[in-house]
């Protein structure tokens, strides 16, 4: 079960305070000589256990709501890596800078967590009961703290009964359990003749923690193994089945695997990657090639952008920089860094999306594609932002040509070149020049303040929309940058394109608030989008894989 320390070698897991002292002993004492452990009572969280002056210390390190980590009144960070090395900085309250790990001995693994087997089992239960499945025992729990989804199970769904050959759209239904072991909310979807299960619900046993929450659970029974193309045999032979993102192999990181997880690491070995000649794109940086990354067990398809060879420190530095907020992003609609790789020249090695950016792909299958299959990828999009404004990161660059398919239904966020993570208390990144921007995508006070938020973001998300019902067509014409600002100051809007739904330009438009302060957020837009997409995926005609206006497009 992935735990967001799990890859760290002075992590030991669930173990006790007198077992961690033991370690610390046997490790010398120096001062700031530091492990981390789970929290044995606030579950999703840790301990910090350090020595200063012959002494012990021990730290709680909370999980919070947002998903942030934080020592009780000290600054969040986004996971207990990153707050470790704050603190080797920074005493900022501690008895001292965390100095020294103490790693765990070879052949010593994190100790697996007292609640985790019972969590499970409660979840399992819970499944069972509520939707009078049966085979639970077999469910495997997938990614805990992530956001994401999915209960798969043979054509079966318990509210509907038995799914009806042919019937492919989407249907949901809410569930608001209030007794039993969890609050929240629980839907049930059907999607291309595989239904799923949604879990976000919060624990709610007193016993546990009354405050930890599982934002959401992740089940997965397979229908049956998967054909070569990651299509999933349809279950009732409806015979029109297509690919769900999560029946790709981009959709869950490389890393989630745990033996796989042992070798993450920033910098990749050069003799691992096979670098192809044919190349997937362009830029100023030099130019984006297909290859191989061989991992312990399996190797991927993988994008590597290379630089120039003859690049300059500042170059490099920029291309870390993007490094180092890739690292840090997990999601199954963001492209994920593998790692860099510094070798003939340096390697920034990615997930590969092989169907190429949004507006080129669009424009290519103008006549094949529906307006649902839009709305479809576009509420990706949001789910990606939403993430990443939950993570207190502002892309600055989304747009049509940053938003890459893994297939016709599958769109990932891309270039993080341009992208900032926020300090934890602040809610905007202050530009202190202006640069080479791309102005017909950006927010007023980005131009005029060079202030860039997440709410900046949903400007440009409203214009990748705008992008994207229009079939992958340039905004705002032939007008250049500045007269693109003052056309927005007079307070007008680009139209509404021509097959666009008018709910979808109602949201553009939203997006297109004026004051951040009123634009929504992207939790908002990506319900708003969600409860869109439901409401068209659930009329036949519409229905996502049998409105294609023509079986083409992409694999
Ligand atoms: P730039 O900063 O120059 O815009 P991008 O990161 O957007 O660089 O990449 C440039 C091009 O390379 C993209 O438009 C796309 O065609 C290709 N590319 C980039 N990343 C990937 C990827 N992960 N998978 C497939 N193609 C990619
Ligand atoms: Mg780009």
């Amino acid at each position: 079960m992935p735990d967001a320390a799990a890859h760290l070698p002075f992590y030991y897991g669930s173990i006790a305070r007198s077992e961690a002292e033991e370690h610390l002993k046997l490790a010398g004492m120096a001062d700031g000589l530091f492990l981390l452990r789970q929290c044995l009572r606030s579950l999703g969280g840790y301990v910090l256990s350090m020595v200063c002056d012959l002494q012990f210390y021990h730290y709680p390190i909370e999980r919070q709501l947002n998903g942030t980590y934080a020592i009780l009144g000290g600054k969040a960070h986004c996971g207990p890596e990153e707050l470790c090395e704050f603190y080797s900085k920074d005493a900022d309250g501690l008895c001292c800078p965390l100095r020294k790990p103490c790693n765990r001995p070879s052949g010593v693994e994190p100790q697996p967590g007292v609640f985790d087997s019972m969590r499970d089992n409660m979840v399992r239960e819970y499944v069972r009961q509520t939707w009078k499945l049966e085979g639970t025992e077999n469910l495997t729990l997938h990614s805990p703290w992530e956001k994401g989804a999915v209960l798969r199970v043979p054509g079966l769904c318990p509210a509907l009964g038995e799914l009806q050959p042919g019937l492919e759209q989407q249907c949901w239904l809410q569930s608001q359990p209030t007794s039993g072991p969890f609050r929240g909310s629980s839907s049930w979807g059907c999607v291309g003749g595989a239904f799923s299960l949604s879990l976000s619900f919060a624990f709610a046993t007193e016993a546990i923690s009354p405050l930890s929450t599982f934002s959401s659970l992740l089940f997965q029974r397979n229908l049956g193994p998967l054909n070569a193309d990651g299509y999933t045999p349809d279950p009732v032979g409806a015979g029109k089945s297509r690919p769900l993102p999560m029946d790709t192999s981009v959709y869950e990181s490389p890393y989630s695997d745990p033996e796989e997880l042992k070798d993450k690491k920033l910098f990749l070995k050069r003799d691992h990657l096979m670098i192809d000649e044919v190349e997937l794109g362009a830029g100023n940086f030099g130019c984006v090639k297909k290859g191989v990354y061989k991992m312990r067990k399996k190797q991927i398809d993988v994008a590597i952008k290379v630089l120039k060879s003859n690049n300059e420190k500042t170059v490099k530095d920029e291309m870390m920089k993007e490094a180092q907020i890739m690292h840090q992003l997990d999601n199954p609609y963001i492209v994920r860094m593998i790692g860099v790789c510094e070798a003939e020249s340096l390697m920034l090695v990615m997930e590969m999306a092989s169907g190429g950016p949004l507006n080129r792909f669009l424009a290519s299958k103008k006549d094949e594609i529906t307006m649902s299959n839009i709305v479809e990828l576009m509420h990706q999009v949001s789910m990606g932002m939403k993430y990443l404004e939950e993570k207190n990161f502002v892309h600055r660059d989304l747009a049509a040509r940053n938003v890459l398919l893994v297939n016709q239904h599958y769109a990932k966020i891309s270039d993080f070149g341009l992208s900032k993570a926020l300090g934890a208390d602040d809610s905007y990144y202050k530009a202190r020049t202006a640069g080479k921007w791309p102005l017909k995508w950006y927010a007023p006070e980005c131009i005029l303040f060079h202030k860039f938020s997440s709410k900046s973001d949903v400007w440009s998300y409203g214009v990748t929309m705008w992008e994207a019902f229009s079939f992958g067509q340039k905004p705002y014409k032939k007008m250049k940058g500045p007269e693109v600002i003052s056309f927005i100051e007079q307070g007008k809007r680009m139209d509404c394109p021509q097959e666009c739904p008018a709910e979808m330009y109602t949201l553009m438009q939203q997006c297109w608030t004026y004051r951040w302060e009123e634009r929504p957020g992207f939790v908002a837009v990506e319900n708003m989008i969600r409860s869109y997409y439901y409401s068209i995926a659930a009329k036949p005609e519409n229905g996502p894989g049998t409105g294609d206006k023509a079986k083409a497009a992409l694999p």
